[in-house]
């Protein structure tokens, strides 16, 4: 399939990244959110992205624009309808996804392939809300998107071998490194990722030790880049509280349960650094 045209649905931490990374190889990208302010800091968080790739040097002033140029943003989903390929990127929510996934399959083209940025929802059952389960397949980013290499491809029950091989390729082309796993809770990155973050969640809420003690030892103990905490409020604590909740509920293993003081912390509305505070305070 030639592709030349992109919908990315969500414009939010991944969905703009997602856009940016699209748009950078060539392709003409639409950035669909429902809300309008998302879509504002969506573009504004590429923009400033796009200029520290200037000022190191890697894009001139004139590719960043060109880059920008690329970008075409919209409130609606029927703007999904002339793209081959889409990356959906909206709240980890399965109901939503399953919504999203309908419309799309509604809207776009028969052939178009249709994939998910989700962490930890099952691809299978993303796919069986669409009438192309074969087409259906999960490209799991990392964050930020236009730095990290590694893209998770994740094969539902019924993704076939050309859905797969496209978009392995696809990866490859947008300069990363994609690794092909199958569709289990969490996949690869979440199953052994979360239960690490919430277990440190359990440390700090057990008294074990503050929150700066708790990561300086996984940063300087086992030489991660950042402590668990600092990670888990960049990933959004609402993703890993619903993450937990996936793991636990379709695994059925109380060892993923998720830690009491995450689940408080995102009814506070402590959403790490999106909301301005989570484990560390954002707002300066
Ligand atoms: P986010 O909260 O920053 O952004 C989600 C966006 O989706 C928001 O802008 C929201 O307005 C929009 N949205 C909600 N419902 C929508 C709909 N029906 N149609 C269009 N837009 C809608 O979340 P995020 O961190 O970007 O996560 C998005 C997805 O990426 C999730 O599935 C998450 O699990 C996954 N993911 C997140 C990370 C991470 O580190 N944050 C890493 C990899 C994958």
């Amino acid at each position: 399939m030639k592709l030349s045209r992109v919908a990315v649905i969500g414009a939010g931490q991944m969905g703009n990244g997602i856009a940016q990374v699209f748009a950078q190889a060539g392709y003409q990208v639409t950035m669909i959110d429902i809300v309008p302010e998302a879509i504002d800091k969506g573009i504004a968080t590429i923009e400033k992205s796009l200029g520290k790739f200037v000022e190191k040097g890697k894009i001139s002033a004139e590719q960043k624009a060109a880059i920008l140029g690329r970008i075409s943003t919209s409130l609606s989903m029927e703007d999904a309808a002339s793209a081959q390929f889409v990356v959906e990127a909206v709240v980890e929510n399965a109901d939503i996804k399953a919504k999203v996934f309908s419309k799309l399959d509604e809207v776009t083209a028969p052939d178009a392939i249709l994939a998910s940025n989700t962490s930890s929802i099952s691809i299978t059952k993303i796919a069986a809300s669409t009438n192309r389960p074969d087409k259906v397949i999960g490209m799991h980013f990392m964050n930020p998107v236009p730095i990290m290499k590694l893209v998770e491809v994740v094969r539902g029950l019924a993704t076939s071998d050309e859905v797969t091989g496209f978009v392995m390729n696809l990866a490859k082309e947008l300069g990363k490194v994609p690794v092909e796993v199958n569709d289990f809770p969490g996949f690869v990155s979440n199953r052994i990722l979360m239960p690490m973050i919430n277990e440190a969640i359990f440390a700090l809420q057990e008294g074990v030790a503050s929150k700066e003690a708790i990561d300086t030892v996984m940063k300087l103990g086992m030489n991660h880049p950042m402590g668990p905490l600092t990670l888990a409020d960049f990933i959004g604590l609402d993703t890993c509280l619903y993450i937990m909740e996936v793991l636990h509920r379709e695994l059925g293993d109380d060892k993923y349960r998720p830690a009491p003081l995450l689940r408080k912390m995102v009814d506070a509305g402590y959403l790490g650094r999106k909301s301005g505070k989570g484990f560390y305070d954002y707002s300066k």
